[in-house]
This record gives structure tokens, sequence and C-alpha cells, in this order.
């Protein structure tokens, strides 16, 4: 057994995580549950007096809002859509016949005009959009949701279905980037309060297909990510446990959003993964929170 796997192994053993016969989908504990609040709370307390917009939203985005955000061009391979039944009596019948006989059943399954949501932050944008013209401050919101990508692994921090919380700025490029540099800074302050090792580097997302390297080498050569990256997974490099994305004009060209000046506007997020800084705190401080560190439970609340 890998030390990979005997960290995964040990919070199934632990019954901290619950194996559900699929790679990257698990249930979780009180144990866990209470970390995340703790969490929760914690990045509420970072962003508290800044104003932000609260909006949460549930795992799946309408097909519509999901095309025009242009992720099936760079991430084809992670997105996972949503198809039901539809068919009458009959079509019931032959139904349950295929799954009595172990034959594929999924072949008549109609789309729902659902996609499962990639990134908290997609949401948010045709929202603001359809308000019209930004006034003068921009806008921030605090975001969370459900979030879906098909990325099956072994690695516990690897989840095909996972909690993602994000602060996004929309506004002037001296507004976002500004909130951006802002809370690299906090980011760090954040993991430094929860007694995280970690490091900061510029980084890339996975783009699909051979266009994607181009896309890639230009995400760092731009330095458009960072990511703050924490040891969790034995043997492997560390884990990015948070990331800081400037998106240029991308979104606000998308969803025709403005600036009081008129020009598109430009957006930035700092995204949190919230199970993965779980696994962090139960890798670094061990596996009954409990124990751990007062200064860290108090900065959890963990009462
Ligand atoms: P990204 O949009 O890729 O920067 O993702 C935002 C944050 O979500 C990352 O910094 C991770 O902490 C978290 N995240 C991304 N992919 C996964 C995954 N497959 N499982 C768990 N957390 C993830
Ligand atoms: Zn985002």
């Amino acid at each position: 057994m890998d030390m990979q796997t005997s960290f995964r192994q040990r919070l199934i053993a632990e019954g901290i995580l619950f194996p559900t016969g699929v790679d990257g989908l698990f249930g979780r504990d009180g144990r866990f549950e209470a970390v995340f609040d703790g969490i929760d709370r914690a990045i509420t307390a970072a962003g508290l007096g800044d104003g932000a917009e609260v909006m949460r939203f549930p795992p799946a985005m309408a097909q519509q809002t999901f095309e025009k955000s242009g992720y099936m061009k760079n991430f084809p391979h992670f997105a996972g859509t949503v198809h039901c039944f539809c068919g009458d009596d009959r079509a019931h019948h032959q139904l349950m016949a295929q799954m009595a006989r172990g034959e594929d059943w999924m072949g008549d399954q109609q789309p729902a005009d659902l996609v499962l949501t990639p990134a908290a932050c997609y949401a948010v944008y045709p929202i603001v959009a359809q308000r019209g013209t930004l006034g003068d401050d921009g806008h921030l919101v605090d975001v969370s949701s459900y979030c879906f990508r098909h990325e099956p692994s072994l690695e516990p921090t690897r989840m095909q279905l996972f909690r993602m919380r994000e602060y996004v700025r929309i506004g002037t490029p001296a507004q976002v980037l500004a909130f951006r540099e802002d809370w690299m800074r906090r980011g760090q302050a954040f993991a430094t309060a929860l007694g995280l090792p970690f490091e900061v580097d510029v980084a890339n997302d996975p783009f699909f297909g051979r266009v994607g390297k181009l896309m890639a080498d230009n995400q760092r050569e731009q330095a458009l990510k960072f990511e703050l990256l924490v040891p969790v997974n034995d043997g492997l490099g560390p884990t990015a446990c948070l990331s800081f994305n400037y998106h240029m004009t991308y979104f606000g060209d998308t969803w025709d959003i403005r600036t009081a000046d008129g020009a598109p506007a430009q957006t930035a997020c700092v995204a949190f993964g919230m199970e993965r800084l779980v696994l962090a705190m139960l890798k670094h401080h061990g596996l009954d929170p409990a124990r751990w560190p007062l200064s860290v439970r108090e900065t959890l609340a963990l009462g």
C-alpha cells in the first residue's frame, strides 16, 4: 500500500470518509463536517466588512448558461450533464427490462436542461450582468456551490463532487487586480491561522487537447492563476487548496458586464477548495479535531 492510498485508507478506516464504490465520490462524517463548518466560518470572518453579496447555488446550472460560459471549449473532459427518463409506460417497461438484464439503460435518457456546475463563480456572472452597468465600486460576491469535475482519482483530495467557496470581484482592472493582490495576502494569513504549511506558486489549468497546451502556457506566462499549495498526499506534490484567478475581460465580454465608464468589466476570484482544506487540516493536525492546537480550534470556532 503506498502512502497516498494509506491517507485515504486511514480516513475510511476511521469512519471519517464513507466510500461509495466510485473513485472521488465520498460521504463524510460529523467530524469532517464540523471542520468544514469551521473553515466556512473562518472564510466568512476573513471577508467580513467587505460588503460581499452572498449567493448560494445548487450543484447544477442552466444548460444555456453553461454553454455561454465557454467551459466546453476548454474543459470538455471535466463536464457532467444531467439526463432524465421522459418516456411513457411502454418506455418504462422497456427500461425496467433493460435494467433487469443488466443492459445499458442510459441510451434513452433525455437532457434535463441542466449541467453540473464546474466552478462556483460561473453562476454569478449572468446574474450580475442582468442588473445592467456596474456602479463606481463594481461588485463583490461571496458564492458557494457544489462543483462537479469528472476526474476520478484515488487521491482523496481529488474528488468528483466537492464544495467550492469563492469571493468574486467584478469591476475595473485596478479594482480587480487590487482584490487579487489583497486576497493573495489574506489567503496566506488564513492558511497560517489554520496552522498549515504552504507555498504559493503560479499555476495553470488542465486545458483540453492540443490547443490546451497553448492556453496553459499563456495562463502561466501572464500569471493569471496562482495557487496556495499544501502538502496533503504523501509522496505526491502539494495540493492546491486555494486559487487566485484573474480572468481579465473574459467573463465581462462573455456576459456583457460593463463598468461605469462603459468598458467591459474585468473579474477575479479567490476560490477555497473546502474538502481539500478539511483534508489538509486532518493531515497536519491529526484525525481527532478535539486534540488540535487551541489557536486553530479558536480560528475555526470549534468550541
Ligand atoms: P480551480 O477552479 O481549479 O482553481 O478550483 C478551485 C479550487 O477548488 C481549487 O483551488 C481546489 O482547492 C478545489 N478543487 C479543484 N478541483 C478539485 C477536486 N477535483 N477535488 C477537490 N477540490 C478541488
Ligand atoms: Zn472562480
